[in-house]
């Protein structure tokens, strides 16, 4: 694709930062609301590893979210289809940390990227991994090729000392039985898994071996098959933004996954992944800005998947 991404980038970012910066920081984590929100920035890596950065694209921010995307892609490397006995692939329609349609659905989260069901994805890589803990963060500085990845106790320790929804999450599954080791246990790596800080940069260069088959663009590994990626994409696709994930498919189009950081993560299939970070946070806990940045920029390089 020989698309002017650099010009494309720096217009784009330059018409969303004179525009409004509605919404507001996530606080119910107490570390996460002290962050400046008017960090804005933007960085999109390519399969031939051009990297185009704009704006506060160095600066680290709390993943949050954007992680289960990883923790779900580990998951599903090590287990295959077995995984979907545990949990589901479907849009929940709910708010990411709500337990409502758990009753009803006997303790399977609706998909990976809802709470519940990334607690449940924790909980299978606690069972299957030696080491669950250092195993994943090996697992990112794989991908990230970058060995200063790491939690952050402070955000981790942060969001334990206030996670009361999670805890509450983590037992009401157990109570079904889709919960096998200690909810105290399941929560802390959780937690941890959650704090890890990137950059927009990083972030982007994690992200690109699902826009290339699941192989890293770097060193050529497989991280996991084309038929695996696919999946994870069309996840994505349908489940990555709460209860706003229609809407971001409808302005964006292309798979992507966000967090309360005020991250989100998008990827073209074959060509780049793109991460885009702003705190603000609109209703439904999605960057506000991140979501217009993306809009208009699929719409100015044409680069949506539809
Ligand atoms: N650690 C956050 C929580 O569990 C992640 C939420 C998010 O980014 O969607 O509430």
């Amino acid at each position: 694709m020989m698309t002017d991404f650099e010009s494309i980038i720096q217009s784009v970012y330059e018409s969303v930062k004179n525009g409004d910066n509605k919404g507001e920081v996530a606080s119910y984590i107490p570390e996460l609301k002290d962050v400046n929100p008017e960090h804005f920035g933007a960085c999109l890596s390519t399969i031939d590893n051009r990297v185009f950065g704009v704006g506060d694209f160095q600066k680290t921010f709390s993943i949050q979210s954007i992680v289960k995307v990883f923790s779900l892609c580990m998951a599903y490397r090590i287990s295959g289809q077995k995984l979907w006995k545990r949990l589901g692939v479907e849009p929940s329609g709910n708010p990411f940390n709500s337990l409502v349609q758990l009753e009803a659905d006997n303790g399977i989260p609706r998909n990976p990227f809802v709470n519940a069901g990334a607690i449940v994805i924790c909980d299978i890589l606690l069972s299957v991994l030696p080491d669950a803990h250092k195993d994943f963060l090996t697992f990112m500085r794989d991908i990230s090729d970058d060995d200063s990845v790491n939690y952050s106790e402070r955000i981790a320790s942060s969001e334990k000392s206030a996670g009361y929804r999670n805890v509450a999450l983590c037992n009401f599954i157990k109570s079904f039985g889709n919960i096998h080791n200690e909810p105290e246990e399941v929560l802390d790596f959780y937690f941890r898994i959650c704090s890890i800080e990137m950059t927009c940069e990083g972030l982007s260069k994690a992200m690109l071996f699902l826009a290339n088959g699941g192989r890293k663009t770097t060193d050529k590994r497989a991280i996991m098959n084309p038929s695996q990626a696919k999946r994870i994409n069309a996840i994505m696709q349908s489940c990555g933004h709460y209860d706003e994930s229609g809407e971001f498919t409808y302005r964006v189009g292309l798979p992507g996954k966000s967090g309360v950081g005020g991250g989100i993560a998008a990827v073209h299939p074959q060509d780049f992944s793109i991460l885009v970070w702003s705190p603000r946070l609109n209703a439904r806990g999605n960057s506000h800005r991140g979501m217009k940045f993306l809009e208009e920029f699929t719409t100015a390089s044409q680069c949506s998947i539809f």
